[in-house]
């Protein structure tokens, strides 16, 4: 199972802000798409950063509700782990689990062409295990 499967079920489409946006702009972003994470591109598309719920929070934590003036390029992460159409379902398990992050944009030739949150690998993993459950029960069955 890799993460093309997921997006042909899903989709490829994401959402992009510039990261001269506002928290502010951010915080309504996510509130109103029920999403977790934005990706911030440049003008050429190119990813920029990741800013997900939890650096906004930490920083009204940090700063109180003045912080949400700020533009999101002073708060968002910019080393942005990213996988390929190709990365498979243990390995995307592997990089969430490692990094500390619930969300992965997928890359292709330097393009953004979709993202994957940790909902859509339990979702597929949950999927997976059903079905090994369904051909065990199958083959008992058969004798
Ligand atoms: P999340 O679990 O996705 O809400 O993110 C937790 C923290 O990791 C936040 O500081 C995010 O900016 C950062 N983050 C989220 N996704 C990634 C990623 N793919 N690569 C690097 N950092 C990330």
């Amino acid at each position: 199972m890799s993460v093309k499967h997921i997006l042909d079920e899903k989709g490829r489409q994401v959402f992009t802000m510039p990261p001269s946006s506002t928290l502010q702009d951010a915080a309504r972003e996510l509130a109103d798409r029920k999403i977790g994470a934005v990706i911030l591109t440049d003008d050429g598309g190119k990813i920029a950063g990741i800013l997900s719920e939890r650096d906004i929070v930490r920083m009204i934590a940090r700063n109180g509700a003045k912080c949400l003036d700020q533009s999101i390029s002073e708060v968002m992460t910019t080393k942005v782990v990213t996988c390929s159409e190709s990365t498979t379902l243990d390995e995307l398990m592997e990089s969430m689990t490692k990094g500390r992050f619930r969300h992965i944009p997928v890359e292709e030739r330097g393009r953004l062409v979709g993202v994957i949150s940790i909902g859509d690998v339990v979702k597929k993993r949950i999927e997976e295990a059903l079905q090994e459950a369904e051909q065990m029960r199958s083959y008992i069955a058969a004798g």
